[in-house]
């Protein structure tokens, strides 16, 4: 068995049913997603918008992809007609953007709202104050072409298994918090997405809906990505 192959069903075999896989395969080979996708993997989540318009057209059709890293604002119209889910919405500014080239052609984009939960300085996110005030203006009621499918979060790249348990128990409660106040009745805001290769069991204990795995499937990366 190829190594991908075996390292996607060992990973299975370790996700509850209910939590859905996200195949990172950023600076990974075309090659490489396809065995993931023989594999039966159909999301895929990638970080740069160049690099996955490069590798969609060489691949199956019915793959989806999720776009997980910090996206500027003058790439969004590249990804709209075909990006399936864009996790890393990190201003209400990116969200009218997307909000915007999806009216155009007439698309509603599933977007998940990124909390920043690290102690690094380099991570990306709202707080939740921020995310309460724009959820509170007329003009996010106004917003018909995204969907608010839930949260994302990293966690502290970090050894310290206390602070990433509760980096993902504040996510977790930004969620609920959320959703009581904003999204009772909404039935698409359900998405809690936390977890990555070093820290996936965590956050699955912690109330993960959907995990984000790259290098436990692909091997390592050559450089931090
Ligand atoms: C790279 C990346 C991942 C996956 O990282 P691994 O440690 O390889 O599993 C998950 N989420 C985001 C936002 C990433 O950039």
């Amino acid at each position: 068995m190829s190594p991908i192959k075996q390292n996607l069903n060992q990973l299975k075999s370790l996700i509850p049913e209910g939590v859905t896989l996200v195949a990172v395969s950023k600076t990974k080979p075309v090659i490489d997603i396809l065995e993931a996708y023989n594999c039966g993997q159909r999301i895929f989540g990638e970080n740069r918008t160049q690099e996955i318009l490069s590798k969609k057209d060489l691949l199956p059709g019915d793959i989806n992809w999720h776009l997980i890293g910090h996206l500027q604002t003058n790439k969004v119209k590249y990804l709209i007609p075909f990006i399936s889910m864009i996790q890393s919405v990190d201003s209400f500014k990116l969200l009218k953007v997307i909000n915007h080239e999806a009216s155009k052609i007439d698309r509603i984009v599933d977007c998940l709202l990124q909390f920043y939960i690290a102690t690094e300085e380099t991570k990306f996110g709202f707080d939740l104050e921020e995310v309460r005030a724009m959820i509170e203006t007329d003009e996010f009621k106004s917003l018909k072409n995204v969907r608010i499918c839930g949260v994302m979060g990293m966690a502290t790249y970090s050894d310290n298994t206390d602070q990433i348990r509760n980096e993902f128990k504040s996510l977790l409660s930004y969620f609920r918090e959320l959703k009581s106040a904003y999204f009772v009745e909404n039935k698409y805001f359900n998405e809690i997405s936390m977890g990555m290769s070093g820290d996936f069991r965590i956050a699955i204990e912690e109330g993960s809906t959907m995990v984000r795995i790259g290098s436990v499937i692909f091997g390592e990366r050559q450089k931090l990505n």
